[in-house]
């Protein structure tokens, strides 16, 4: 508890001032949405993964160091992060490509949260989308997302059905 409520301060300090894609909401909502499905679904969850969902956007999206997380937090949280951190020297879309083709590599932990990151991330496109996204831009993530979540289906039934939910009614809506 005390680990875990140390990394909910270094990730909210981590993200200050840094809002989500809509340019109005904290970015700090979306690690705690992330944590927060989780807990909503794993019965027992471990403190090092809700640990990892706290700080899984930190070194890919803020100034913090594998080797920060790894000293705080040691080696198994700094392991899983670095499962869900994209490397920033590519452009968007070789990121894009290399998420979809190495997603089955992943742990059964780094699949289950990056199952619960396309939640959050295609509810945030579908309600709570970019300013500047148009509709095909907002349709071909989702699709993309529905392709990573495609490629690591067994990790947890339930939280797949309500990404598959999710991505219906955003095929609806934006359709
Ligand atoms: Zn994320």
């Amino acid at each position: 508890m005390r680990k875990f409520s140390q990394a909910l301060v270094f990730a909210s300090r981590a993200h200050a001032g840094q809002h989500r894609k809509d340019g109005r909401t904290p970015y700090i909502n979306h690690p705690i949405e992330v944590m927060n499905l989780v807990t909503e679904y794993c019965s027992d969850p471990d403190e090092e993964v809700l640990i990892a969902a706290l700080l899984h956007d930190v070194v890919e999206d803020t100034m913090i160091t594998d080797a920060e997380i790894r000293a705080a937090f040691g080696a198994r949280v700094a392991r899983l992060v670095a499962e869900l951190t994209d490397d920033k020297t590519l452009s968007k879309e070789e990121r894009k490509r290399l998420q979809l083709s190495e997603v089955h590599l992943l742990s059964n932990d780094g699949k289950l949260l990056r199952l619960c990151d396309k939640i959050c991330n295609v509810y945030d496109i579908i309600y709570a989308p970019p300013g500047d996204w148009d509709t095909p831009r907002r349709l071909d993530y989702l699709q993309w997302a529905k392709a990573v979540v495609d490629k690591i289906r067994g990790t947890h039934e339930e939280l797949e059905r309500k990404f598959d939910d999710l991505y219906t009614t955003g095929i609806k809506i934006l359709g």
